[in-house]
């Protein structure tokens, strides 16, 4: 592997821990205030027994999410053949990512796959098998652009983004209900005049830490893909795909802005030269 992208790649590994870390840290905290203010409260019996339920339901959808998860990263099948993208365009996609990959190839064997609806590109790893998703519309854009969004995708499977993403969503599906149980008891304990205040400035620690992690993920591919000099086109493909701007996107796109990725990779360009 390029070796600047190496020694990259380890600092932002580092720092996307120490996020994962301190994105968990938050709902413990949250759940430990909770739990003191449940406490303090003899009358409010139904509050305690909503507490204990809602700590049941998102402890049985976490070891869910983790044994579907770690299902399929130890599958030794390869997956869905059928979405598989194969004949010319496989080879053409194989030929664009040669130079991304030079003589280090990724650690297992990568191919390439149909991405599911909704989505345009991504990157998969099970234990034996490396896959990148792209969507039909993708394929049909130039090869200067295809290649810069592999080299996008090659940085998340050489920083086994995967593997952390596992642990992103466990640790989002924690905060979301540590976030409405604290936002319950406030409500109910202390009064309306102060615990709104309380719940509005939660909400917005609640939308940073839901993102935080993963945006250092992608953050660290685009500027990965500069390092390995396809920043141009990434700039390019980042001006025809602009998304459309929605509540939901707003709540939980784990992406900066479109005029934001392009200026961070015009900055590693800057700096490189
Ligand atoms: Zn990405």
């Amino acid at each position: 592997m390029n070796t600047e992208l190496q020694a990259f790649l380890l600092y932002r590994n580092k720092l996307a821990s120490y996020a994962i870390f301190i994105s968990f840290l938050y709902p413990i905290l949250l759940i430990f205030i909770a739990s003191i203010l449940i406490m303090q409260m003899q009358t409010i019996l139904f509050l305690r027994l909503l507490a204990i339920a809602l700590l049941t339901i998102q402890v049985i959808l976490i070891l869910n999410k983790l044994n579907s998860e770690f299902k399929e990263y130890y599958d030794q099948k390869k997956i869905n053949t059928k979405s598989a993208i194969e004949g010319t365009q496989r080879e053409r996609l194989l030929n664009l990512i040669t130079p991304i990959v030079k003589n280090k190839e990724t650690r297992k064997p990568l191919d390439f796959i149909y991405a599911g609806k909704g989505r345009e590109t991504g990157a998969y790893s099970s234990i034996r098998f490396s896959y990148i998703f792209l969507s039909r519309r993708i394929l049909d854009l130039s090869d200067y652009t295809i290649q810069s969004v592999l080299a996008h995708e090659y940085v998340h499977l050489v920083a086994n983004d995967y593997l952390k993403l596992i642990f992103i969503s466990c640790v989002r599906i924690l905060t979301l209900f540590c976030v409405a149980s604290f936002t319950i008891v406030l409500l109910f304990r202390i009064p309306l005049l102060i615990s709104i205040p309380i719940c509005l400035i939660n909400f917005a620690l609640f939308r940073f830490f839901y993102k935080w992690a993963e945006r250092i993920l992608e953050n660290t591919a685009d500027i990965g893909t500069a390092i390995l000099g396809f920043g141009p086109g990434l700039i390019h493909f980042f001006q025809l795909f602009e998304p459309i701007p929605s509540i939901k996107v707003w709540l939980t796109d784990s992406h900066e802005s479109n005029k934001n990725r392009i200026k961070n990779i015009k900055n590693t360009i800057n700096t490189l030269n």
